[in-house]
């Protein structure tokens, strides 16, 4: 017993929960709905492959297990996503926002590609990576150049970028948050935020 990990003890608290509720139902005849329902489950996931994540939305940072499986075609589908038993964060537990991150991947209005408005336009394109990419850069390139500040009124150098500013995800890792704080901090810019406090 003293090596028995949290996810097997969760199976096996579910599984005696689950016997016990459904032992009502096995019914004279012979047909039994504990056995049906173990079959029901076992068919949803069966062979699929686990992958471990962390859900996207804020600071706590749950961990989530995405069970995919190969189509015919042999294409990856998403099967289902719920929370990880074996993480100390949430042990298994979702809030309401973060079971519903199947969603970002099967809702049929998922944006696909980037999108973007020119000026002045009220039309949405979509565009290539290496336009955003070449876009953001430009922007970000002519944004520092009109706002940078050498020096402040009293002729202290600053050397500071402040028409940028930057915002992080919570599902950054540290060293994620690290690179970026450098990067932004090597631009000069000062105005940088985090999710968590949003
Ligand atoms: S499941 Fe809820 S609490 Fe956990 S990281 Fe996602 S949004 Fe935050």
């Amino acid at each position: 017993m003293s090596d028995l990990t949290r996810r097997q003890l969760l199976k096996l608290g579910a599984a005696g929960a689950g016997a016990t509720a459904l032992a009502p139902l096995a019914n004279p005849l012979g047909f039994d709905l504990r056995l049906a329902k173990k079959r029901e489950l076992d068919f949803r996931i069966a062979g699929a492959k686990e992958v471990h994540s962390i859900c996207p939305y804020c600071a706590v940072g749950c961990a989530l297990i995405a069970y995919t499986k190969e189509d015919a075609s042999g294409k990856a589908q998403l099967l289902q996503i719920e929370g990880d038993p074996d993480s100390p964060v949430n042990e298994g537990r979702l809030c309401p926002k973060g079971a519903t991150a199947m969603q970002l991947a099967t809702s049929s209005r998922r944006v696909k590609a980037p999108m973007y408005r020119a000026p002045g336009s009220a039309k949405w394109e979509e565009k290539t990576w290496d336009f955003m990419l070449d876009k953001l850069a430009q922007n970000l390139k002519a944004s520092r150049d009109n706002t940078f500040v050498a020096q402040d009124a009293n002729g202290n150098i600053v050397n500071r970028t402040e028409g940028v500013a930057f915002a992080g995800g919570a599902a950054f890792s540290s060293e994620e948050g690290y690179f970026a704080t450098k990067m932004m901090r090597t631009l000069g810019v000062v105005h940088l935020e985090q999710q968590a406090r949003v």
